[in-house]
């Protein structure tokens, strides 16, 4: 049986660039209420070593920043960057009340740990919601910074089904710190039954099939084929794979999109599901974090 599906404009595919230029919108116009009151809300992105994936995704952070308004930081390191440096230059961005949100772009050079660098973030300023404080307050139900991928799942989980999950099996595939984990806790509080699988699960092909909401985050290409998915649940793919397909280069997810589009209710595509939800998400995110800094809103 179909699970009740909001209408989507392009039939049961589910548009992630619209809703996320739409989130986009929504915190524009928070932004511009904001700067009335004497408040610019200020995202600092701190960026080491010459990664050319992770210069990309600064570059489209920076490029966000600027559309909804906010004033944004820019701070590029060379790859021997010593680990107490870049402490220092978190420590001076915590101090800096102008400065609202922190980002330190992963994956860092392997001589710093990562670990020791996302906790000295101040939680209040932790616009990717990974430092242990919010972690721990996300897994209590309090309103804190949540990471951007699954939040941004959630919208277009609400987006498709309405506001009420409630009472809905959500199989998460994947247990990372990043995706899974996060995805499970905020399905969790939106009263889904949750199910995490992961690479020791067993019966996991049997497990997908109960699901009315099944969220991929596994990095493996194509994995879940419609042998997983019950007929008419919701199939939200995080995955982001690069793969050689008829000699040329093509990015998939983890969900095998043409295989199960004719039997999901709505499914999201890679490109243009979950990816640009991750970024309007980390605006979202710093203009939640400068409310939390600025209660007098
Ligand atoms: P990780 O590699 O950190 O985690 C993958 C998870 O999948 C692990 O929990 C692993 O299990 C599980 N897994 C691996 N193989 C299997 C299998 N055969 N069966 C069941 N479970 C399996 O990846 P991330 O969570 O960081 O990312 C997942 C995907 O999402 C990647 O493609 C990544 O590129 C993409 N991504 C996309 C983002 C976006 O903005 N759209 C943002 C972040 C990630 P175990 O723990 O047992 O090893």
């Amino acid at each position: 049986m179909s699970l009740s599906v909001l209408q989507q404009e392009d039939g049961n595919i589910i548009d992630g660039k619209a809703t996320a230029q739409k989130v986009l919108e929504e915190v524009k116009s928070e932004v511009a209420k904001m700067k009335q009151q004497g408040i610019e809300p200020c995202l600092a992105v701190v960026l080491v070593g010459a990664d050319p994936a992770s210069q990309v995704y600064v570059r489209n952070k920076v490029e966000k920043t600027q559309f909804v308004g906010m004033r944004s930081l820019e701070f590029r390191f060379e790859a021997d960057l010593t680990q107490d440096a870049l402490l220092a230059k978190i420590d001076e961005l915590n101090a800096d009340a102008s400065v609202h949100g922190i980002l330190v772009q992963l994956p860092l050079p392997k001589h710093i740990d990562e670990t020791a660098v996302l906790q000295r973030i101040n939680p209040i300023k932790d616009v990717d919601g990974f430092h242990s404080e919010n972690v721990g307050g996300l897994s209590q139900g309090r309103d804190v910074l949540t990471p951007c991928t699954p939040t941004g799942c959630i919208r277009l989980l609400k987006d498709t089904l309405g506001n009420d999950l409630s009472g809905l099996h959500a199989v998460v595939v994947g247990r990372s710190n990043i995706v899974g984990k996060p995805m499970a806790a905020l399905l969790l509080k939106e009263s889904c039954t949750v199910t995490v699988v992961h690479s020791k699960t067993r019966h996991l092909e049997k497990l997908c099939q109960q699901a009315d909401i099944i969220v991929a985050a596994v990095g493996r290409p194509k994995m879940i084929t419609s042998a997983y998915v019950k007929d008419g649940a919701v199939v939200i793919d995080v995955g982001i794979n690069r793969i050689q397909e008829n000699g040329k280069n093509r990015l998939v997810g983890d969900v095998d999109f043409d295989d199960v589009l004719p039997i999901a209710s709505a499914i999201t595509p890679v490109p243009g599901g979950v990816g640009p939800m991750t970024i309007a998400y980390l605006m979202k995110n710093t203009l939640h974090a400068a409310k939390l800094q600025h209660v007098e809103l």
